[in-house]
């Protein structure tokens, strides 16, 4: 049997080599399924094309936990012909450079066939990018960096799209190792153009496709910001860029994380609110579900090499620590194992007993 080390790790490098872009998730669609399919892990699609998963029988004392991640990556989408010119649009948070200088870039189709091409900056209109190709591209094809798949070198895994298909590869392991072990309803929730507004999640949320006393957490690799290192660990996250999560929700996590740091000192965590990004927690919190987020703090977010706005940055990889990735994998598992309910969230617990030497000093 496969370690969990192994298990995240070979699941990760395979959805690593899928090109994915907003509303183009097809490849990672077809991956995930089939990889739910070898573990007969029940799913369904909704009509938005996102996908749930579940393992777990309801629970009437023990709410279900979703954890949510997406399916796509910033790329361009090619959208119109102009004088013979192939123009592209960006979908998603591109980092400037890409819209300023020349740019390696590959399209790709749902048989996974790549066509190399390069961008470069159109004058007539600087938010889009003219695409060159000696190949034939067609109008509605996505591009997406021409980066390497996947590379693990010492702590760092490089990847073109660690965001999110380290949040992908972690549910899968989370659902797979936890199969028929679990007192609860865990969802495994896989979405569509996130990068675009949070798209896919914002339906799900609104149309109640998973139950609305479902806890939510966000499983993202955010950018790293200075109060986090990358190497000490996932990110418990408290919000992010537009909203503060439920501590509830939270807890759940910290119970976990707690009980993994006494059986094993190695383990790491961080807590944080990483502002950096809106994450698709804020979704669901918009829409009265109790949330919360692990994120595996991110290098190179969104292929820049510096920063997004820098126009002269360059383009790279983007980079989480392998050892915040497994530790992340690790708080899932414990976490969805938890018998906990809101009513003995054991930290509220400890903060609502006040010790009565204390109290009655307070009263004598
Ligand atoms: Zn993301």
């Amino acid at each position: 049997m496969k370690t969990v080390k192994e298990l995240s790790l070979g699941l990760l490098s395979e959805l690593a080599i899928l090109p994915s872009v907003p509303f183009y998730e097809s490849l990672i669609q077809a991956k995930i399924c089939k990889i739910l399919n070898q573990y007969s892990i029940s799913y369904f699609f909704d009509s938005f094309g996102n996908i749930i998963a579940e393992i777990g029988e309801e629970s009437d004392h023990l709410d279900p936990i979703a954890f949510v991640a997406h399916m796509d990556h910033p790329g361009f989408e090619i959208e119109r012909n102009l004088d013979g010119k192939l123009i592209a649009f960006p979908k998603g948070g591109i980092p400037q450079f890409s819209l300023n200088h020349e740019t390696k870039m590959f399209s790709f189709n749902e048989l996974g066939e790549r066509i190399r091409c390069t961008i470069s900056p159109n004058s007539e209109n600087p938010k889009t990018v003219i695409v060159n190709s000696e190949d034939l591209i067609e109008i509605g094809s996505p591009l997406t960096f021409d980066l390497i798949d996947f590379q693990i070198k010492g702590d760092k895994i490089s990847m073109r799209s660690a965001d999110d298909f380290a949040g992908c590869a972690a549910i899968l392991t989370n659902l797979i190792e936890n199969l028929g072990k679990v007192e609860r309803k865990i969802f495994g929730v896989f979405t569509r153009a996130e990068e675009v507004g949070l798209i896919g999640a914002r339906l799900i949320a609104r149309d109640e496709i998973i139950p609305k006393n479902s806890i939510v957490v966000s499983v993202e690799t955010s950018s790293v910001i200075p109060v986090i290192k990358q190497g000490d660990g996932p990110v418990i996250r408290t919000g992010d860029a537009t909203y503060t999560f439920n501590s509830f929700a939270e807890n759940l996590l910290r119970v976990a994380a707690n009980q993994l740091k006494d059986r094993d000192e190695s383990f790491m965590f961080q807590r944080s609110l990483m502002s950096a990004g809106t994450c698709e927690a804020s979704a669901f919190a918009a829409n009265g579900y109790l949330t919360t987020g692990i994120a595996f703090p991110l290098g190179h977010w969104h292929n820049a090499k510096t920063s997004i706005p820098d126009i002269n940055g360059g383009i790279d990889a983007e980079n989480i620590s392998l050892n915040d990735f497994l530790n992340g994998v690790l708080l899932m598992i414990e976490c969805s194992k938890l018998s906990i309910c809101q009513s003995k969230d054991p930290i509220a617990q400890k903060l609502k007993h006040v010790p009565e030497d204390f109290e009655s000093r307070l009263t004598s």
